[in-house]
């Protein structure tokens, strides 16, 4: 799997890889388990069930990073954030920003293009509880190394959904950039921001999960000023 990744010639080469990804047991019982189960009101429905790749342009200045796709949205439709909630709020904070064509995504083929910004998540396929174990963290990341180094010469700026990508950064760090990643850690926190040597900028933001969002603990106004700092310091207009 990792000799896969690594062989990714671009991005629509690992696009086609990870979907046929079987490495993680457990994961992959669980997203084809839901797949055949279903949510009642997706019934008549098919089901991706399968890992989800990421979404946006090669020349992404931005890129943000989630945790895992969700069970009935991206497990479901195939596209990362696409047909739940949490994608809800964030395309439409992300089309506020006039980094996404409009504010919804629903399917795969409803027509959404980004720009200058790419989505993807620390791991691929949907985990029980939305909580991957380390291991499965783990075995996924080479897909989301390459994935940034196919994107690294014009990535600017990462948006960390939460502390899970928050974490699963530093990694990247070494093994894309060839950079120690600091010691200790910067902790995570909403409007949180990293700044090193000739790597992107990390930004945290609270992930756009409905425990966030319905609480209150994100608001819309949250992310516009998260997205228009992302675009200042990745010299997006
Ligand atoms: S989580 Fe990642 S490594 Fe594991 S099966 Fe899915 S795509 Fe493959």
């Amino acid at each position: 799997m990792v000799a896969r990744a690594a062989r990714a010639a671009d991005l629509a080469d690992l696009d086609g890889a990870v979907s046929d990804c079987f490495a993680c047991p457990r994961l992959v019982a669980w997203r084809e388990e839901v797949a055949r189960v279903k949510r009642a009101a997706f019934r008549d429905q098919d089901y991706w069930g399968r890992p989800v790749p990421g979404l946006g342009p090669a020349d992404a200045r931005i890129a943000i990073l989630g945790l895992a796709p969700a069970a009935h949205g991206g497990n479901r439709t195939g596209r990362i954030f696409t047909g739940d909630r949490s994608g809800d709020v964030l395309f439409a904070a992300l089309h506020r920003a006039g980094l996404a064509n409009q504010p919804t995504s629903v399917s795969a083929d409803d027509g959404l293009t980004l720009r200058d910004t790419r989505i993807f998540a620390a791991v691929r396929c949907a985990p029980p509880d939305n909580k991957p174990t380390p291991a499965e963290r783990d075995t996924c990341a080479p897909w989301l190394h390459r994935e940034v180094e196919l994107i690294r010469p014009t990535l600017r700026v990462v948006v960390a959904l939460g502390a899970f990508a928050w974490a699963a950064w530093w990694p990247v760090l070494r093994q894309v950039y060839g950079q120690r990643p600091p010691t200790p850690r910067p902790v995570f926190g909403h409007g949180a921001h990293w700044s090193g040597e000739s790597v992107p900028e990390l930004l945290g933001c609270y992930h756009v999960s409905q425990q966030n969002t319905f609480t209150g603990r994100l608001t819309p106004a949250m992310l516009d000023d998260v997205f228009t700092r992302a675009k200042d310091l990745a010299g997006v207009d």
